[in-house]
């Protein structure tokens, strides 16, 4: 994986060994000497991870730098590991308090580095895939600048659910003094009364189970597969501590366990699965926008088109038959001189819904524009979709519409035009031609009434 590091340190010599290491594993590497630089290089260039010095002579310590890059939106996601030869807890949660992911001291253990750099750079790259979607959204308009996802980061503590994997008494006793004042603390086995987890500890060293399955599990699992793993490893077990960050656990926390580093640990590791899944929500919703009509919830124009073209090949290619109906409203502009467009709205609401309720879960209800509709009834001949289609005709005239706020009850009547993709060679254009000529026919005889137009007759 190729990706650019910033490395911030005030002495040359620690920056050409960071540097070395880094770019034999062909990373590009970018460098400054002081917060201030570091933070404006870092909104200028975008590294995809920053490895930060803490002591720095004159101006901003790497815990001000780090604070003021997860303080700009720009920045925020990027993320920093804190490099000091200060190994005392309170730096080491000092550094984390300001936000950084992750905290290794000097001198740096190369298989360490290598490992965290690996893991927080994979972690970027799908951070940076659900960002950039996101933004392609806010430019089509799908999604809105009100709900965006950088402002959950905003509510940096909140209550979450933590899952402890562990058989040590004491040691779960810790965890749940630490994390239980903020957080709500299951212990596996009693997950089933909790909610889904926001975060897992994993005892890598416990001897009634094996921790790096439990980790492998988690991370393959579809319901898992996006839950923050934190493994506890024994101090100075560099090999399992690699093991568990290979096998996908996000963080590493030694024992015995400290408890505001855990704290620190757990709090960042929420934080950024809560910014994650707020990212993912909105592209699922964003999606659903992308391909349903505002008024009527029902399909798109859009997607419409996305889905006749696939169906429509399938069928030329010796597949079952597809078929169409184009419905459009009789004289809905008198609906709309009568009684206004908002009650005009109201009918075409109503409408959809009769629509949607008497289409088969198979079908695709969309609406195409204005008072115009169409159905896709993928595997469908042409005789049974036309029956359909008297069916959903007569289910319209056959009870008036009562729209709220009005007082006299609406009838209200649809034309149908059906073609299907019998024995012809067939374009979705062609299919929809046919079927919307169909639709005249139906029009021109009088309304309220369905026409299926085979393919024989259109030539
Ligand atoms: P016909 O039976 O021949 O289909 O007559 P019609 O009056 O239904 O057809 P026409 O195409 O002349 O008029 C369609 C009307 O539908 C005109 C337009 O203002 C109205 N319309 C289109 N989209 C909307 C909408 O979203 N809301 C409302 N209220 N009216 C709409
Ligand atoms: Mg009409
Ligand atoms: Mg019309």
């Amino acid at each position: 994986m190729s990706a650019r590091i910033l490395v911030v340190d005030d002495l040359e010599a620690n920056r050409r060994l960071l540097e070395a290491r880094l770019t034999a594993d062909y990373y590009e590497v970018i460098e400054a000497m002081r917060g201030e630089e570091a933070v404006q290089m870092a909104r200028r260039e975008k590294p995809d991870l920053i490895l930060l010095d803490v002591m720095m002579p004159g101006g901003i310590d790497g815990y001000e730098a780090c604070r003021r890059l997860k303080a700009q939106p720009e920045t925020r996601h990027i993320p920093v590991v804190i490099l000091t030869t200060l190994d005392d807890r309170d730096n080491r949660v000092r550094g984390l308090q300001a936000g950084a992911e992750e905290f290794l001291t000097k001198p740096i253990d190369e298989v360490q580095l290598m490992a965290r750099v690996k893991s927080l750079l994979t972690l970027k790259v799908v951070t940076d895939e659900l960002r950039a979607r996101e933004e392609n959204g806010r430019r089509l308009g799908v999604i809105g600048d009100d709900m965006r996802a950088d402002a959950v980061e905003q509510h940096r503590v909140f209550a979450g659910n933590v899952l402890v994997v562990d058989d040590n008494a004491t040691q779960i006793k810790r965890i749940q003094s630490a994390l239980g004042v903020e957080h709500r603390v299951t212990l596996v086995g009693d997950e089933a009364s909790a909610g889904p987890p926001d975060l897992a500890v994993v005892s890598v060293h416990a001897k009634s189970f094996d921790g790096f399955r439990v980790i492998a599990r988690m991370r393959s699992g579809e319901a898992t597969r996006h839950l923050p793993i934190l493994a506890i490893v024994d101090t100075d077990d560099r090999a399992r501590a690699v093991r568990a960050l290979e096998l996908g656990a996000h963080d590493i926390i030694i024992r015995p366990i400290d408890e505001e580093e855990l704290i620190a640990r757990a709090r960042t590791l929420m934080r950024r699965k809560r910014y994650m899944d707020a990212l993912r929500q909105r592209l699922d919703q964003s999606l659903e926008l992308a391909i349903t009509d505002q008024l009527t919830g029902l399909y798109n124009r859009r997607f419409l088109m996305t889905q006749l073209g696939p169906l429509v090949n399938r069928a030329q290619c010796g597949g079952e038959p597809v078929s169409l109906m184009t419905i459009d409203l009789d004289h809905f502009k008198r609906c709309n001189d009568t009684f206004g467009h908002d009650i005009g709205d109201a009918v075409l609401r109503e409408f959809s819904a009769r629509l949607g309720s008497n289409t088969r879960p198979s079908d695709f209800a969309c609406r195409f524009g204005g008072e115009e509709f169409i159905v896709i009834m993928p595997r469908t001949p042409g005789d049974i979709a036309c029956l359909a289609a008297e069916r959903l005709r007569r289910s319209i005239c056959a009870s008036p519409f009562i729209i709220p706020g009005l007082a006299q009850q609406l009838e209200v009547t649809i034309s149908i035009g059906v073609a299907s993709t019998e024995g012809v060679d067939d374009t979705p254009e062609t299919l929809l031609k046919r079927a919307d000529e169909a639709l005249y026919e139906a029009k021109r005889a009088g309304r309220n009434r369905v026409i299926g137009k085979a393919a024989r007759d259109a030539a």
